[in-house]
């Protein structure tokens, strides 16, 4: 039991580590969407119960990293949200504004005897303000 424990928690360590060099490795956003110029993300949550996460909402600038890999909100989870697709959908879309859900694909390492699968689900709004073409 204590094994698993300890496991646990260095899971987690290694998972915000791991997360901080994956955005630290990221391009800028406006060196791999030369068009943003401000990206917006509203995320809120569903099926979480009673412990539902609060909404967020993000704000990307063309100097910001190029990352979109969100980590779950639930601090014993080990899911992550990842946006790139929805990125590259809102730069093609001539709204530039799509939505979508995703289903968190993580599970709940604080209960690692029967790690329940999270399946939170993610609603997304993401909008794009894109210079005019040339
Ligand atoms: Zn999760």
């Amino acid at each position: 039991m204590r094994l698993g424990r300890a496991r646990g928690t260095a899971t987690r360590q290694t998972r915000y580590s791991q997360l901080h060099r994956d955005r630290e490795a990221a391009p800028k956003l406006r060196t791999m969407f030369p068009v943003i110029e401000q990206l917006r993300f509203e995320l809120s949550f569903e099926g979480g119960g009673a412990a539902t996460p609060v909404p967020q909402s993000h704000v990307l600038h063309p100097p910001a990293r190029a990352y979109f890999s969100f980590p779950c909100p639930y601090s014993d989870c080990d899911g992550r949200f990842e946006l790139t697709a929805a990125v590259h959908a809102v730069v093609e879309d001539p709204s530039h504004r799509i939505e979508g859900v995703l289903e968190c694909a993580g599970s709940r390492v604080s209960d690692f005897r029967s790690k329940p699968l999270c399946q939170l689900r993610l609603c997304f709004t993401l909008t794009a303000v894109c210079s005019p073409p040339h």
